[in-house]
């Protein structure tokens, strides 16, 4: 016997982590993934005052208060045009919890789990952690996930594949044909298609579609966040949406692991999906703005980036010894191995800081490029 599961023992803390303890603290930080602006004030405000009347100190029903999955559906109704019924959501701490019972709902012991490389980390982890078996596809020279590589690699084993538009590490949003071919592949395959949309807000050219859109059977599985959209990563408030049976085998995970969401970020997150959205579209402006000159920055540089059209990030292709001479030099990037064995060779690149310190940050790449190429 040993003294760990196998399965914890499979997955290691995120090298992320790691990258912002040796910059030091002066460094100028394009390693994070939170948007620099505050909570929008009426959303802040929403839970002040949940706690004040008292209405934010017990357990809530364990999909949440009704109000915020109502505030989910009509928001899926809204952008997706596609009418969801508020009791096939369930309120969760964060996309990381939503996509921990997806994965938990669908995936027994040695089946697998498709999902882009470079890709988020949990998808690798969630699946280890779940006793799955990972299966990281590379993606396309502009950095989308090919729809004909997941078919490709599906067996008779797979019991997911993991969609994430827009793209974190590389910003990448997929095409409208694309999202209706990965619905398609669920749907005749029969196999779950687990939509990662904790960006879905954040696209700068063009639409932002979701697989539910098109499916015809209930083989979507999508998940949310107020974390990006509404810079609320600290309130741990996401949601899942998916068809009833599907919703009722994750909220027996939720139960057990979780009861509910915290009823404050509830209450905060109602607010923040049903008031003004303005905040949301100035900071959309301020991130595509920061990402224009970004690009141009690499572009100077000489070095090679798909221009990422969602998300706060972007990834370039980076020589050798790059990404340890932009941290030594003091700007945080995380290495695009971090992300997956078909990162290697790139950095991400996250514009979710400061126009002046970006522009600082350019110049300092822009130098160390010099140096190392
Ligand atoms: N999916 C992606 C693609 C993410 O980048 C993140 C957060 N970095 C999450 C899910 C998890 O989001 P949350 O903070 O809401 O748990």
């Amino acid at each position: 016997m040993t003294e760990f599961a196998a399965r914890v023992e499979s997955v290691s803390i995120s090298g992320i982590r790691e990258v912002f303890e040796a910059a030091g603290e002066d460094a100028i930080n394009l390693g994070l993934g939170q948007p620099d602006f505050p909570t929008p004030s009426h959303a802040r405000e929403a839970a002040r005052e949940a706690i004040s009347e008292g209405l934010a100190d017990g357990y809530t029903s364990n999909k949440g208060i009704e109000s915020l999955r109502e505030a989910v559906a009509a928001k899926y109704e809204r952008d997706q045009g596609v009418a969801v019924d508020p009791g096939d959501v369930i309120a969760t701490t964060g996309g990381s919890e939503a996509l921990h019972l997806a994965i938990e709902a669908h995936v027994d012991p040695g089946e697998e789990v498709i999902f882009p490389d470079p890709g988020f980390v949990s998808y690798d982890a969630l699946t280890k952690l779940a006793d799955g078996v990972p299966k990281p596809v590379g993606l396309r020279e502009d950095l989308t996930l090919d729809p004909a590589a997941v078919e490709e690699a599906i067996t008779d084993d797979t019991a997911a594949f993991v969609v994430n538009s827009p793209s974190n590490p590389t910003g990448a949003v997929a095409s409208e044909d694309d999202i209706r071919e990965f619905a398609r592949i669920a749907d005749e395959h029969d196999v779950v298609c687990i939509s990662d949309e904790v960006y879905e807000r954040i696209v700068f050219d063009g639409a932002h579609h979701s697989p539910m859109e098109y499916a015809e059977t209930d083989s979507v599985v999508t998940i949310g966040a107020c974390s990006k959209t509404y810079s609320m990563t600290g309130w741990r408030l996401g949601w899942v949406q998916a068809s009833t049976r599907r919703i009722e085998r994750m909220l027996r995970v939720h139960q057990y692991m979780q009861a509910c969401a915290s009823a404050p970020a509830q209450f905060a997150a109602e607010a923040a999906l049903t008031g003004p959205q303005d905040r949301v579209d100035e900071m959309v402006d301020a991130f595509q703005e920061r990402r224009d000159v970004l690009l141009d920055g690499l572009d100077d540089a000489g070095l090679d980036v798909p221009t990422p059209t969602g998300a706060f990030y972007a990834m370039p292709e980076v020589p050798e010894g790059w990404v340890d001479e932009v941290i030594d030099s003091g700007v945080v990037v995380v290495p695009g191995d971090a992300f997956g064995a078909h990162g290697e060779g790139y950095a991400r690149i996250s514009y979710a800081t400061g126009m002046e310190e970006l522009k600082e940050a350019i110049e300092i790449m822009q130098d160390a490029t010099r140096r190392v190429a």
